[in-house]
């Protein structure tokens, strides 16, 4: 290991190793298989570029990504590092010249793209040179469970026993759930100690989910109070991207964009601009930032929810690469759930809609949960945290808990009811005591006389109730020509009156006159907070700090 160490010092210019890196590169060295799964920006490619100049031969990563690759490969060679790539952006020639480099041992890594994998002759060919370790990159590509599943990627069970003495395997990724990690591990024979993970929990990063916004308004204001800092603004359609680039560049901000519409040149020439500077706002689809090392990104912004945990968690991790603390900031709507499930439904693999749109419902729930956000991302993850994160929107919203398990049963009695087969407007309806005709027809009319939540809450607060419900796990969602709610064993528990149900205080949006004592106190505090540096997302206050509020002078804040 203390080779290793120069060799950071030598080759990387750092002096320590970052946690997890030393354990994997010492199995890595004494020839074990391992998993690491490593956070965005974490460092995971010095996991296998170390061993890969400290052992014999010639060390092949498997990535995704020919940009990356290419980045990568010149970064090594900057560093005094022989390394290469072959991809589909080289020349048959190059391609021979590349791998006459590699038999005669002048290189130490070799970047493969996996599609070349499914080329006979190109295994033939490999079969030739000595290869001590194979790393495969984004490494959950190669997991069915994984959220960017690549079919190219099984051809690495082929490549993995090309010789007769299998070379060590080394899977890095960002992104993988307890059951992609076993897939990965099975798939690729790495034994189950062999994994390290180093912990998904970003402390830097300050998440904010927040529900009902105007987002163009939001965006723009949120430019404005932070005009100096660099961020990404993902949106899910090509169409939102190019409206929010063309209001921002109308607005004078300097902004590249990215999406899979642009040509291949210009969304290089975009990138480009924003790596250096150029551009301080990106705007763009998931297509862009896989593999992106850029350390100064103070903020990413979603406009609109993405499908899934792990390309969310994936994406607003493109924040505070140098650990200095940054924002992560979802907008949600309620038709960010219909697009997503648009885009779902669009995507040519059938067999994985069912699956696609439950890991959606995870993320529909992130956004209705009280909790901590880190924390629910970490569990989503397998991690458990038992501290709240204190960061997040959540933490500090400074909402009262009350204890809604009353109202909790008379929702899900009132599922049970109505059979466990509708959706949940039509359950809501019900609870409300409204008499639609849908509602006669399914012969609801007298269970819904009962309105069991009639006169205290409107049809908008019962459905929020519901989702509320739903992001507890009280109740589930089944996916079928469209979504129906049930109750869940732990919902049944609820009922049975075993456990109770707490949920924060409603958010009541009231309209203060201006001739109301309070309308001057809110002014200047809200002049108070703008001139703060950092803006917090949003400002509640309870009705015991609004009455205290009305017994101070303006003064007195
Ligand atoms: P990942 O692939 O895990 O997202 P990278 O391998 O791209 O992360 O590394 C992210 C950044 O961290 C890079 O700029 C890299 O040079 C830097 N880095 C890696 N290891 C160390 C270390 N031990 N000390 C300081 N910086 C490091
Ligand atoms: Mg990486």
């Amino acid at each position: 290991m203390e080779r290793a160490r120069q060799m950071l010092q030598h080759h990387f210019g750092y002096e320590n190793f970052r946690q997890g890196q030393a354990q994997i590169i010492k199995q890595t060295l004494r020839g074990q298989s391992s998993l690491c799964v490593m956070p965005t920006g974490g460092g995971k490619s010095i996991c296998y570029q170390i061993p890969a100049l400290m052992l014999e031969g010639l060390t092949i990563v498997i990535s995704p990504l020919i940009s990356l690759m290419q980045d990568q490969v010149e970064a090594l060679r900057t560093a005094n590092i022989p390394a290469a790539y072959i991809n589909s952006t080289l020349t048959a020639q190059e391609v021979d010249e590349t791998m006459q480099l590699a038999s005669a041992g002048y290189l130490k890594l070799l970047y493969i793209a996996p599609e070349r994998l499914d080329s006979t002759a190109f295994l033939q060919a490999l079969s030739h040179v000595a290869v001590p370790l194979i790393a495969v990159d984004e490494a959950h590509c190669i997991s069915q469970w994984g959220h960017d599943f690549r079919p190219s990627y099984r051809s690495i069970q082929k490549l993995v026993t090309l010789w007769p003495q299998k070379p060590t395997v080394l899977a890095l990724t960002a992104t993988a759930t307890p059951t992609v990690c076993e897939d990965i591990r099975q798939l690729l024979e790495i034994d189950e100690q062999a994994t390290v993970i180093t912990g998904f929990a970003r402390n830097n990063l300050a998440l904010s989910v927040l529900i009902g916004e105007n987002k163009e308004r939001y965006i723009k204001n949120y430019l404005l109070k932070n005009s100096q800092e660099v961020g990404i603004i993902y949106a899910a359609t090509r169409k939102a991207v190019d409206a929010i680039y063309d209001m921002l560049q109308r607005a004078g901000e300097a902004v590249a964009k990215y999406h899979a519409g642009l040509s291949e040149d210009l969304r290089m020439l975009e990138q480009e601009r924003f790596l250096k500077d150029e551009a301080r706002i990106m705007v763009a689809t998931n297509a862009f930032g896989m593999g992106i090392d850029k350390s100064n990104v103070r903020f990413v912004l979603h406009y609109h929810m993405p499908r899934n945990m792990e390309s969310y968690y994936q994406e607003a991790g493109r924040a505070g690469r140098d650990g200095l603390p940054s924002a992560c900031i979802l907008l949600y709507a309620s038709g960010d759930v219909q697009t997503q499930r648009f885009l779902i439904e669009q995507a040519q693999d059938e067999t994985r809609i069912p699956q696609e749109l439950a890991k959606l419902q995870t993320m529909v729930d992130y956004c209705h949960t009280e909790g901590c956000l880190q924390n629910a991302i970490l569990a989503y993850f397998g991690e458990v945290q038992e501290q709240p994160c204190g960061r997040c929107s959540n933490c500090n919203d400074g909402r009262a808990v009350t204890d809604v398990t009353e109202d909790a049963q008379k929702v899900l009695a009132c599922v049970v009811r109505m059979g466990q087969k509708f959706g949940k407007t039509m359950v809501a309806q019900v609870l409300i005591g409204s008499k639609n005709q849908k509602i006669t027809d399914f012969g609801f009319a007298r269970l819904s006389t009962y309105g069991l939540l009639k006169g205290q809450y409107s049809l908008k607060d019962v459905s929020s109730f519901i989702e509320f419900l739903i992001a507890e796990g009280l109740l589930a969602v089944k996916h079928g020509t469209y979504p129906t709610i049930y109750v869940s064993a732990e919902g049944k528990e609820v009922l049975l009156g075993q456990q109770q149900v707490m949920r924060k205080e409603a958010v009541v949006v009231r309209q203060i006159a201006t001739n109301d004592p309070l309308f001057e106190h809110l002014r200047v505090l809200r002049k108070q907070i703008a001139d703060e540096e950092r803006v917090p997302p949003f400002v509640v206050f309870s009705d015991k700090t609004l009455r205290e509020l009305c017994d101070k002078k303006p003064s007195q804040l």
